[in-house]
C-alpha cells in the first residue's frame, strides 16, 4: 500500500512487533525510495523486491536499534547516504544534520529540515518537509516517547516544537501505539469528542489490519493529552493523580509521562 499526502507518496514497512519503516517516494527519481529508520533490513529488501525499486537514501532519527539496526545490511546491497544526528551510536552515518539546517536531497527532489527534539534520546531529530513530518520516538499518535535521556523539561519543549508545526502537517513516527495511547488520553480526559471519535476511526482501520498513521498535527493538538499540557482539563486530571497543584508545564508533563509508565489499560 501507498499513503498519498498532497506533497509525498509513502509506503509503510511493518518491522518486528510494532514499528513502522516508512518508504518514502522520490517524487523526481521513479522508483527510489528513501529509507527512514530502517532497524530491520529484510521487510524492507523484500519491499525493494516486491515494487522493483532501489533504495536512495536512509534518514535516521534516532540511535536506538530498531530504528537503525537493518542499515549495515541495506549499506551491504550498495552504498547510498545515511543521515542522521550527531551521535557516535550511529556508526554508518555519511552525513551529519543539525538543528535548523535544511537536508536537501536534491537529485532525489526531496528537502526536509531538521528539528533537533531531545528528550527520547539526547539527540534525537526529526525531519519534517512536504508537509510531512518523520519524528521518530519523539511524538506517536495520542502519545510520546519514554524520557529515555532527557528532562521532562526538554521533552515538553520538543513536542511543543513539534506541535506547532502547520496543522495540516502528515505526522509518521515509529511505531503503531495509537489505540493504546488513546487509551490513557481518555482516562486523563474522558469527555474529550475529537478523542472518542478518533478511538471509532482506529478501531476500523486496525480492523482492516492497516496503520492508523499517518496522523494530522492539527488532529494531535486535539487528542494528544502530552501536547496539550497547558490545556486545564488536562492538567487538572494531572494535578489529581499527582495530589499536589502542578505551576509549570513541565511538570504537567512530567506527571503525565511518569503516569502514562505505570498505565496499564
Ligand atoms: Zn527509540
Amino acid at each position: 500500500m501507498s499513503i498519498h499526502t498532497p506533497h509525498l507518496n509513502v509506503r509503510p514497512v511493518r518491522a518486528f512487533s510494532d514499528n513502522y519503516i516508512w518508504l518514502i517516494e522520490s517524487p523526481r527519481a521513479q522508483g527510489r525510495l528513501i529509507a527512514v529508520d530502517p532497524g530491520d533490513a529484510a521487510p524492507v529488501m523484500a519491499e525493494l523486491q516486491r515494487s522493483g525499486s532501489s533504495l536512495a537514501a536512509i534518514l535516521l532519527t534516532h540511535h536506538h536499534p530498531d530504528h537503525i539496526g537493518g542499515v549495515p545490511e541495506l549499506l551491504r546491497q550498495g552504498p547510498v547516504p545515511v543521515i542522521g544526528p550527531d551521535d557516535t551510536r550511529i556508526a554508518q552515518r555519511t552525513r551529519t544534520v543539525y538543528d535548523g539546517e535544511r537536508c536537501e536531497l536534491s537529485d532525489l527532489g526531496l528537502s526536509f529540515e531538521i528539528l533537533h527534539v531531545p528528550g527520547h534520546t539526547l539527540s534525537h531529530i526529526a525531519f519534517w518537509g512536504h508537509g510531512t513530518l518523520f519524528c521518530g520516538d519523539t511524538l506517536f499518535s495520542a502519545g510520546c516517547g519514554r524520557m529515555f535521556e532527557g528532562t521532562p523539561k526538554q521533552m515538553n519543549a520538543s513536542l511543543n516544537r513539534l506541535g506547532e508545526l502547520p496543522p495540516d502537517t502528515r505526522m509518521f513516527c515509529g511505531h503503531e501505539y495509537t489505540a493504546a495511547n488513546l487509551r490513557f488520553s481518555l482516562t486523563v480526559d474522558p469527555t474529550n469528542r475529537a478523542a472518542l471519535e478518533y478511538q471509532g476511526n482506529v478501531e476500523r482501520v486496525r480492523a482492516q489490519g492497516n496503520p492508523s498513521l499517518p496522523s494530522t498535527l492539527g488532529l494531535e493538538r486535539q487528542v494528544n493529552p502530552f501536547l496539550r499540557c497547558g490545556d486545564p482539563t488536562v492538567v487538572a486530571a494531572a494535578e489529581t493523580h499527582a495530589g499536589e497543584s502542578l505551576k509549570e508545564p513541565a511538570r504537567v508533563f512530567g506527571v503525565l509521562r511518569a503516569w502514562k509508565d505505570q498505565f496499564r489499560s
